[in-house]
């Protein structure tokens, strides 16, 4: 039965309630869904990468809502109830955070940036504080210094993946969930669709900017993402 229906992803209850099978879809949408779009092959190719990173993540000690992935383009996961503060890590500046302080694109900050938003399509994320999130109810402080602790070792661990393929982790988002017993998991996706991905030498792009600013082909970028990290590597 369907629980969920997202933008990129549908969620289907399971004979065991605890745990929630995730469908990842074709659809491609930006601006908070005010740009839509079609690209084949995209679901499947979120749900390889996002199982792929997810695993890295859990065996680097940080537990994942990920089970298993399931056909194509389908994840067998721990449901959990998302918290709705997205922590956005930046490696360097790009995207909003150029429009709201004046940053050049680019920029390499000394240290990554950590920044909360409050999920909600009707507000279009908005940046909140720890005060706004603990006072709204949305999380306590313990849960947000967990989040922001786990995010940073998520970043270490993408970071080094991404270079080894060539590619800068330039920001992305993340979102975490709690099961019944009180234990935060990493939920939601690690994708193209939620991180900036630069090649390093020639700087393109392999995310959604692609399609954002219509520079280019959406699925030729990601199927070149996809086949960058599967490659042989050249000493072998
Ligand atoms: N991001 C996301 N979902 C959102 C907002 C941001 O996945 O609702 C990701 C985005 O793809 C980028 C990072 O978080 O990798 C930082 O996004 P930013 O705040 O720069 O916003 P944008 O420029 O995408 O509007």
């Amino acid at each position: 039965m369907l629980l969920y229906e997202g933008k990129a992803k549908s969620v289907f209850s399971t004979k065991d309630p605890s745990i929630v099978r995730i469908r990842f879809n074709d659809k491609t949408t930006a601006f908070n869904g005010l740009k839509k779009e079609n690209f084949k092959n995209k679901g499947m190719t979120n749900c390889v990468i996002s199982t792929l990173l997810m695993g890295l993540i859990e065996h680097a000690g940080i537990e994942t809502h990920l089970i298993q992935m399931v056909g194509d383009t389908e994840q067998l996961c721990h449901s959990v109830d998302i918290i709705p503060v997205e922590v956005v890590i930046r490696n360097i500046a790009a995207g909003s955070i150029c429009r709201r302080l004046g940053l050049v694109k680019g920029y390499k900050f000394n240290r990554p940036i950590v920044e909360l938003f409050y999920k909600s399509d009707d507000l279009n994320d908005p940046l909140i504080n720890d005060q706004h999130a603990i006072d709204f109810g949305w999380a306590t402080l313990e849960q947000l210094d967990m989040m922001r602790r786990k995010s940073l070792k998520i970043n270490d661990v993408l970071q080094a993946f991404w270079l080894k393929k060539g590619i800068t982790l330039v920001d992305f988002k993340l979102e975490f969930g709690v099961v019944p017993s009180g234990k935060m998991l990493l939920a939601d996706e690690v994708t193209p669709d939620g991180s900036r991905l630069w090649d390093v030498e020639t700087g393109d792009n392999f995310d959604k900017d692609v399609f954002r600013y219509g520079n280019g082909e959406l699925s030729e970028a990601y199927d070149k993402l996809l086949r960058r990290i599967t490659e042989l590597p050249q000493n072998l």
